[in-house]
């Protein structure tokens, strides 16, 4: 048993849990939810990875983490490093060589013993700098003594004084340089150390020599003090994280390479000109298991060698981006929410119904039929944004209310920036969500990840000098070829129009930001180029999505409830969207009474929505919007 379920004192009936939102929990606030000691068994879901970081722990083996940022990379790492042997740790302690001081020699002891024998040397220090001054106070006595009795001249007495109190200063500066270097103190660790090096430069990674202003005359801190450990070498014994190990420079990879074949690494000064880089070290241990992460790109751009030295005597995992929605899972989340209070340490406890709210976000922004986001990082922000206006607001629970303010205020940036957008055309009424126009068809996009657009497309077909070109606005060109070219091959077989044969200009009317989605508009150009073809009107309180084969078939595509909010955000009443999509729909309950969905599988249904009035019988939108798909091939073969 590895320990995650959720401890609570009541029984859990589990035909009750199916639908209670809380898996069943009966509780009054997160107070009553017990959070698990070891990070392991915080961990919610991945449990692929989680599996692999307790038996990489007890075999010491590297992992390769890819997944998605904010799915638990670092906490496994860090996970890891508490259930590696507390026993083993080390200190490090660097000394001054008497026969080559660019040379420092480096001891390792156990735990704690590195601080015992630095106090022992600076006890011993103290002890001889005592003895030096009661000597030194002896000589001097005795020799102004002398001057002032004997010889009887004051000055000479204060001259010698002086002389003999120099000496001593200067000689005692070189016992000081005695006392070892405690490079790396494990004294006070409670578990094996773990190490996040991510962006970390060569130095911080590799350790370095500060370079000394005062290179000579007595005035110099000797070399072995200046030295100083690098991640690598805090990490020995313990857990080396880095994340996005593909920036990491290819020179810093291949001497991580090094430290890993050989299991120590020297220390030296890092920047060339300082001098620093004329010390190096004897070989410090940097025996540590590495956990390098990043997303899929990580992996392309990292040393080959380096990659294929994990493969070879380690793991790779990927992180899961979302989990299925069960009861216990719910439960897990509830607890999640406890253990993110407890973590900060200042917020008030969630009641239940703040928690409910959290699991409904977590469904949400799963973007999955079924599941839940595993992207529990930015689920984290949510509970600190909620407790803290609760806080504000000086309550002693967050509740329900804390949690949907606290949504509307971690926004994404680009969230904040649609709806910025949306708020300014509808100020200059550049958005139409009613009547019926030509050409023009309000089609939906996702900008940046979790944020829909309304992007109007505009059609108009004019017949060509040539041979018929299609004219798009920006980078969207290629997409629009594609749509259109689908599109004529429709209508090639209903009609006699070869629109091949006409110039077509579509107009994407500007979004704010860029970053629009390529295909997901493609029925959005296909009706736009009909309603253009054929004069008839588009119902502008409709907005639409959807990817279009040739066929007319009507294809999935991404962000449908981003999509949805942002047309009933604009004030649509109707949106179009793939019936392949129907289950990845999560609106927030408001938008629920604003636009009704309506799914649709073939073109000559979005049409048949879409396009204004009763066709003429026999025009190509009546054949159009009378066909299905199988109608569509079967002419297609006749
Ligand atoms: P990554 O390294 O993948 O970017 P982190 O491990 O840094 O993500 O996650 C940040 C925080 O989010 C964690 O400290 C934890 O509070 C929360 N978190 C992320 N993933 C999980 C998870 N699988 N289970 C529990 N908490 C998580």
């Amino acid at each position: 048993d590895l320990g995650s379920d959720v401890e609570i004192d009541a029984e859990i009936d589990e035909e009750i849990a199916e639908d209670h939102l809380l898996g069943g929990l009966l509780i009054d606030s997160t107070d009553d939810i017990e959070v698990p000691e070891r990070l392991v068994d915080q961990v919610i879901g991945q449990e692929h990875a989680r599996d692999v970081v307790m038996k990489a722990a007890k075999q010491r083996r590297h992992v390769m983490m890819i997944g998605s940022p904010g799915t638990g990379k670092s906490m496994l790492a860090k996970a890891m490093s508490e259930l590696l042997p507390k026993e083993e740790l080390q200190d490090v302690l660097v000394y001054h060589n008497p026969d080559d001081g660019n040379n420092p020699k480096v001891r390792t002891v156990p735990a704690g013993k590195g601080e015992q024998i630095v106090e022992a040397h600076k006890e011993e220090a103290r002890k001889r700098n005592q003895m030096r001054s009661f000597l030194m106070w002896i000589i001097i006595a005795v020799v102004l003594g002398y001057a002032l009795l004997v010889a009887n001249n004051v000055l000479l007495g204060i001259l010698a004084a002086g002389i003999i109190y120099l000496a001593f200063r200067y000689g005692s500066r070189g016992s000081d340089s005695m006392i070892p270097n405690l490079l790396v103190n494990n004294a006070d660790e409670k578990s094996a150390p773990f190490e996040d090096a991510t962006g970390a430069h060569a130095g911080a990674l590799l350790g370095d020599v500060r370079h000394d202003p005062f290179q000579s005359g007595g005035m110099e801190t000797p070399s072995h003090d200046r030295v100083e450990a690098g991640a690598i070498h805090k990490a020995n014994k313990g857990v080396l994280f880095i994340d996005e190990i593909n920036t990491l420079d290819i020179r810093s990879q291949q001497k991580l390479m090094t430290a890993i074949q050989e299991g120590e690494f020297s220390i030296t000064g890092q920047s060339e000109r300082s001098s620093g880089a004329m010390v190096q070290t004897e070989p410090v241990p940097t025996d540590f298991i590495m956990i390098a992460a990043g997303n899929l790109d990580a992996m392309e751009n990292m040393h080959p060698a380096l990659r294929s030295r994990i493969k070879g005597y380690g793991y790779e995992v990927y992180m899961d981006d979302t989990i299925d929605d069960t009861p216990e899972m719910r439960r897990k989340y509830a607890r999640f929410v406890a253990q993110e209070v407890a973590k900060d340490g200042r917020l008030p406890s969630f009641d239940g119904e703040a928690i409910e709210e959290v699991i409904l976000e977590a469904r949400r922004r799963a973007g999955r039929k079924g599941h839940l986001t595993l992207e529990l990082r930015n689920l984290g922000g949510l509970v600190r944004v909620s407790g803290d206006i609760a806080r504000s607001q000086d309550a002693d629970l967050v509740t329900r209310e804390h949690v949907l303010e606290a949504k509307g205020r971690s926004r994404s940036i680009e969230q904040q920036l649609a709806d910025d957008y949306i708020e300014r055309r509808k100020d200059y009424e550049l958005q139409v969500a009613d009547g019926y126009e030509t050409g023009r068809v309000n089609g939906l996009a996702v900008m940046g990840e979790d944020s829909g657009i309304m992007l109007p497309v505009m059609a108009e077909v004019t017949p060509s000098q040539g041979p018929g070109q299609v004219i798009a606005t920006g980078q969207l060109q290629e997409m629009a070829e594609e749509a259109v070219q689908n599109v004529s091959a429709i209508i090639k077989k209903f009609s006699d129009e070869d629109i091949t044969e006409k110039d077509i200009h579509i107009q994407f009317v500007q979004t704010g930001g860029s970053g629009v989605d390529g295909d997901s508009a493609s029925i959005t150009v296909a009706t736009a180029v009909i309603s253009a073809l054929e004069d008839v009107g588009v119902d502008q309180s409709l907005a639409m999505t959807g990817s279009l084969s040739v066929r007319g078939d009507v294809l999935p595509v991404g962000g449908v409830t981003h999509k949805i909010e942002a047309a009933a955000k604009s004030g649509c009443t109707r949106v179009i969207i793939p019936k392949a999509n129907e289950q990845d729909v999560m609106i927030e309950d408001e938008y629920k009474e604003m636009v009704e969905i309506i799914p649709v599988s073939h073109i000559s249904e979005v049409l048949d929505i879409a396009l204004e009035g009763e066709a003429e019988k026999d025009s190509l939108v009546d054949r159009l919007k009378s066909i299905t798909g199988s109608a569509l091939e079967k002419t297609g073969e006749g």
